[in-house]
């Protein structure tokens, strides 16, 4: 998949080429899709359904985490940064969804109107 094409899901349910699934789990490829196709391959696997859960719930785990550490002095920093990552994993996956379900790269446009009005408040702010 190239970074910036949106795929189709029959496109993302087909191609599965740079993974194979071995008894020790996913063998990764090496090259710069890997990562894309790894998140494809699990929304093939898993389901559209299931990864949208899997999402919120990693949210949540975050959201407990980052509480605890940083409000609470509970917890350590590598709790934070593990469920940060869980976060990440699922959050790439909601992005090639939800712009494969618009055809455009919906997610990095609404990004770039959020972060110019971050801007323009920050700003305002001096
Ligand atoms: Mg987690």
């Amino acid at each position: 998949m190239e970074l910036n094409k949106v795929k189709t899901i029959d496109e993302i349910l087909n191609d599965t080429d740079d993974i194979k699934l071995g008894y020790g789990g996913i063998r990764i490829h090496t090259g710069p899709i890997t990562e894309n196709k790894i998140y494809e391959t699990a929304i093939k696997t898993y389901g559209i359904n299931t990864q949208s859960r899997v999402f919120v719930e990693e949210c949540a785990e975050a959201i407990v985490e980052v509480m605890h550490y940083f409000n609470r002095g509970r917890g350590t920093l590598d709790d934070v940064a593990s469920e940060l990552a869980d976060v990440e994993i699922m959050l790439a996956q909601m992005k090639l969804i939800v712009n494969n379900e618009a055809g455009e790269d919906l997610v990095e446009n609404y990004k770039q109107v959020k972060l110019l009005r971050l801007e323009t408040n920050l700003k305002e702010e001096r």
